[in-house]
């Protein structure tokens, strides 16, 4: 037997796929929903997996979303083999690596980080801003500060790797816009349903390649990058983040969802939302991933390339292909 089917016969009594049927959307369509599954977690791309498991540990001995997906991202943000996340996150044109994250718990708590510099689990300061701080954001210089008192270590967060490509990338034209789809790239968004029926999210990056410096993203940016209401849903947002700021991309996925639409539908609303607001929608790479209420889950995208992990309660821990719009 896998070890994740015994995990999962082992902690049968915190999975639970109640039957249940109707609710009412505001607008008053009726959303027709099979069943409520829970626990279920959706993280964007392949490194998905791995946080999904960490997450997954947690949601199955009947622990919060919360703590499942700072669990979760934590993981992408140690490994240093992932570019775009944590240590080892390709740098800025100054050859700084700069993270931006953030949290948001059921109650509508969040916390969150930008332009932090040389500390590896900004999604730990980021839920210590919404715990422990009457602020939700804090950004450079303060952030660095607020996580060394919290007792955060100082590290170094460019790798030979990151190091080498940054270099590279001086001696060419210096594009700032990075590919679109390259591998081994790419925000982690993590969003957590658990056995209670509580939602939360988390999203790391450490942005775009070879930005400008002082550059921030959608990624920490509650409604841009991820957002969660407990009455509704969760979505969280990977790609090129100025794109996804200017259409307020994951309210916009909530507030679709809210009004009836599935997770899956609300992404794909939410990505048709981003193409009428950017005339370049076709250089760029954008796309949301859904978590509601009953453990339905959804995404889409613009390019073809993008995937995500999905885990809940009748489904093993696995990559599944977004729908794209080209
Ligand atoms: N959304 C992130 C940002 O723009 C990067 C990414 O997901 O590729 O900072």
């Amino acid at each position: 037997m896998s070890d994740r089917r015994k995990f999962l016969k082992s902690s049968v009594s915190a999975v639970s796929v109640i039957p249940m049927i109707a609710c009412k959307a505001e607008n008053g369509n009726s959303v027709l929903s099979q069943e409520v599954v829970k626990p279920a977690l959706i993280s964007t791309w392949n490194h998905g997996i791995v946080a999904n498991n960490a997450a997954w540990k947690i949601l199955g001995d009947n622990g919060k979303a919360i703590d499942a997906v700072e669990a979760g991202v934590r993981l992408t943000e140690s490994d240093p083999t992932g570019q775009s996340v944590g240590i080892g996150g390709r740098p800025d044109m100054n050859g700084d690596v700069t993270l931006d994250a953030c949290i948001m718990n059921e109650k509508g708590d969040c916390g969150s980080v930008a332009y932090l510099k040389n500390i590896e689990h900004p999604i730990s300061v980021a839920r210590q801003v919404m715990e422990e701080t009457p602020h939700v954001m804090l950004v450079g210089d303060g952030a660095k500060q607020f996580a060394l008192e919290k007792g955060h270590p100082e590290i170094n967060l460019l790798t030979d790797q990151s190091k080498q490509e940054w270099q590279k990338w001086l001696e060419s034209e210096r594009k700032v816009l990075p590919k679109i789809n390259v591998e081994n790239h790419d925000t982690i968004g993590l969003l957590a349903l658990d056995s209670h029926g509580d939602l939360s999210g988390a999203c790391t990056t450490s942005g775009a390649a070879w930005k400008l410096p002082g550059r921030v993203g959608d990624s920490p940016i509650i409604g841009a990058g991820l957002y969660v209401d407990n009455e509704v849903g969760g979505a969280t947002a990977t790609g090129w983040g100025e794109a996804v700021i200017r259409a307020v991309g994951c309210f916009l996925v909530v507030e679709l969802m809210r009004q009836g639409n599935s997770a899956q539908r609300a992404c794909e609303l939410a990505v048709e939302r981003v193409i009428s607001k950017n005339p370049d929608w076709r250089e760029i790479q954008v796309g949301f991933i859904a978590l509601s209420k009953d453990g339905n889950y959804g995404g889409y995208c613009i390019q073809p390339g993008f995937d995500y992990a999905v885990q809940t309660a009748n489904l093993d821990n696995q990559m599944i292909k977004s729908g794209s719009r080209i």
